[in-house]
């Protein structure tokens, strides 16, 4: 029988990694542990930006591995990509601007950028630099088509003028990818679209940090444009089509989004673990008793669904397929099971949990963050009711 002669051929086994994955994981894990989670508190701590650990992941190539070579990258894919921020993450260093930088800015400008700005921009994304993404506005919320940042021809370039805000790592970064609005709207459900490359010290560009209750290097800012201006060859591909390029770049961030989510749940339940063999009030180890194993067993079920619906959503994407439903499940899942393995892990440790010399409740807030941005659950199942299941659009 075919299928039974099957098991004995050299088909390729579709849910094991490759020897260069694991490679390629290894590796990673082995620069993420030297620096590790005490490294990360102090960074977020103190302003830090995690720079020497980015600066490594550069030196070895794993921030361009997404980068097309002959632009300095490694021209792998998005699962190369993913893999590398998921094992910083279990590492106790989730690093949000892998989501931002590599994966979004890097991706649009590689498929939409024209030829000067994929040889000025990808090499130094390839290096370590770092690019902020600002599509987010106060007025426009969820709702993109509504933004309200415009960019004016003016001469041969243009004039950008608007507000946007909770933007990642601006002041880290020498560039900002900016979405404005040239035309349409919330009345036809289209906006029209244009992006561009903004220098991050240019002069009319105002930044003011948002205070946060989240613990990481990368901060937040408001970004207030006014009449900056934009030379016509920082315009990314062609003005009022920035949607299509926009979408471009959002299966990468959602798929960045779960690597996150499952590195932190990977590593909150291996420390919960330890801790569960260790720890023992009753004469044995807390691990015996149920109630603590069960609730780790179900988060690693969790973890290992998650990753699985992620991989193969960065498989679609990396064979050019549709990867909207799968990036977007894996990163509903991946938020949720991310969220679920911290919190059982905090509840592992009792009042140790909360303690900072525990590494866990400080993460709190950036594995939280994943269930709200990239973006938002109720917008996920609006795409699944949708789009998976043919249900009415309710909004
Ligand atoms: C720490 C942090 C970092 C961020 N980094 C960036 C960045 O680098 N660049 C950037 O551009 N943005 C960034 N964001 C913004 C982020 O992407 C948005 O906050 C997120 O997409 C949600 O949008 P909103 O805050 O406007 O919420 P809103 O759109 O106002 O939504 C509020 C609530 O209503 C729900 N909701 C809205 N519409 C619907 C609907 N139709 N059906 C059901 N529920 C709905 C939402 O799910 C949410 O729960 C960041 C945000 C944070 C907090």
């Amino acid at each position: 029988m075919t299928s039974l002669s099957r098991r004995n051929s050299d088909a390729p086994k579709p849910f094991s990694e490759t020897p260069e994955m694991q490679l390629l994981r290894d590796t990673v894990r082995r620069i993420a542990a030297k620096y590790g989670h005490a490294y990360y508190q102090e960074e977020s701590k103190n302003d830090g930006r995690s720079q020497a650990l980015w600066n490594e992941l550069s030196e070895h190539g794993f921030l361009g591995v997404n980068i097309p070579e002959e632009h300095g990258g490694a021209g792998l894919g998005i699962s190369e990509l993913a893999a590398v921020s998921e094992e910083v993450a279990a590492q106790g260093c989730p690093l949000l601007l892998m989501l931002v930088s590599p994966a979004i800015c890097a991706t649009i400008i590689t498929r939409h950028g024209t030829n000067e700005q994929r040889d000025e921009f990808l090499p130094r994304l390839a290096a370590g630099a770092k690019m902020a993404f600002a599509i987010t506005e106060p007025n426009a919320g969820s709702n993109s088509h509504n933004i309200e940042t415009t960019a004016t021809l003016d001469g041969s370039g243009y004039r950008l003028s608007g507000t946007k805000y909770y933007i990642s790592g601006v002041g880290e970064s020498e560039h900002v990818l900016v979405v404005t609005k040239s035309g349409g709207g919330s009345q036809t459900g289209r906006a029209e679209l244009s992006l561009f490359i903004v220098d991050t010290n240019a002069p009319g560009l105002e930044k003011h940090r948002i205070p946060m209750e989240i613990s990481a290097p990368e901060k937040q800012f408001t970004l207030h444009f006014d009449d900056v201006r934009v030379p016509g060859a920082r315009l990314v591909g062609q003005a009022g089509r920035g949607l299509k390029q926009v979408f471009v770049g959002l299966q990468p961030e959602r798929i960045l989004g779960a690597s996150i989510s499952i590195g932190i749940g990977r590593y909150a339940l291996d420390k919960a673990c330890v801790y569960a063999r260790e720890r023992a009030v009753w004469g044995k180890p807390i691990g015996t008793h149920q109630g603590v194993a069960h609730p780790l067993a179900v988060a690693k079920i969790e973890l290992e669904l998650a990753k699985l619906m992620n991989e193969k959503a960065a498989w679609l994407y990396d064979q050019k397929l549709d990867a909207a439903e799968a990036s977007n499940m894996a990163k509903y899942a991946a938020a949720e099971a991310g969220l679920q393995a911290l919190d059982c892990a905090i509840q592992t440790h009792g009042g140790n949990g909360l303690a900072s010399e525990y590494g866990l409740a400080d993460l709190w807030g950036m594995a939280r963050l994943l269930r709200t941005a990239p973006v938002s659950r109720e917008m996920i199942l609006n795409y699944v009711a949708q789009h998976s299941l043919g249900l009415p659009r309710s909004y």
